[in-house]
């Protein structure tokens, strides 16, 4: 742990310093980066629960997110293909808060980039897919949830293009899922232990674009803070961990990431 802040913590958290918040990154020599769907929503893909998110237009979408319920209704499973099929990230490009993370890991500083987001942006921005921890999955791969088969998503979709409305696990003749976490469904152990040891071991945890209310991606943050780092939030609304972040950035994250880390 490296001191950062020569003159000390701030009592209060700094609210759009941009320059001072610049210099601790700046100083920092692992920088551990949480991104949530606030990066990717620039890039057209919506969040689930802001003004346009998917579960406020549609709240019987979140349906199609709940494990349980998925398994048990096939026209919910044929409405799931759907919507992997018309999904808005097959078409969006990465934009400036994505690319800010790779200009961070050029500079040597950026140590792990762990997402909420199944997207793909990042890697699509050219972060180095060694770095970026897909937290609740991804949406290029399906899954068996009987036998854990993995096949390309796109597979999947040509399958469901030739008329099968809800593609079988061609290993087992199981039920298939995109690779992503559900609710009711539990983090990939590996992939949470790689995320708490990345947060274990940084100068700074910059939380980005994520409201941190689902955990344990949030609780990531209190693991940072445990650990000594010093927690800066970017986010476009408050987030329960404004009051023990160092450091608080509101802002459109197009404009806030590029400025801090570019
Ligand atoms: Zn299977």
């Amino acid at each position: 742990m490296c001191g950062i802040l020569p003159g000390g913590l701030p009592s209060e958290p700094v609210l759009g310093e941009l320059d001072g918040i610049r210099g601790w990154l700046d100083a920092a020599a692992r920088v551990a980066v949480l991104t949530g769907a606030g990066v990717s929503t620039p890039s057209g893909i919506p969040d689930f629960r802001g003004p346009n998110g998917l579960w406020t237009k549609d709240p019987g979408a979140a349906a199609m997110f709940d494990i349980d319920r998925y398994r048990a209704d096939a026209d919910l499973r044929r409405r799931a293909w759907l919507n992997r099929r018309d999904h808005p990230a097959w078409t969006a490009s990465p934009n400036a808060a994505h690319h800010a993370f790779v200009a961070l890991e050029r500079s040597g500083r950026l140590s792990a980039l762990l997402t909420q987001n199944i997207d793909g942006l990042h890697q699509a921005a050219g972060s180095s897919p060694d770095l970026v921890v897909e937290l609740h999955g991804t949406l290029y791969f399906s899954a068996c949830l009987d036998c854990g088969e993995r096949v390309p998503m796109q597979d999947v979709l040509a399958r469901v293009d030739a008329g099968e409305p809800d593609p079988s696990c061609l290993v087992c003749g199981g039920m298939q899922r995109s690779a992503t976490v559900a609710f009711g469904q539990a983090l990939d152990p590996d992939v949470l232990d790689r995320a708490v040891a990345a947060a274990q071991d940084c100068d700074v945890f910059l939380a980005a674009g994520t409201s941190l209310q689902v955990n344990p991606a949030a609780g990531l943050c209190a693991v940072a803070l445990r650990a000594g780092a010093q927690l800066v939030v970017a986010n476009g609304s408050a987030t329960p961990y404004d009051e023990v972040a160092h450091a608080v950035v509101r802002g459109d994250l197009t404009e806030v990431l590029p400025a801090l880390l570019m």
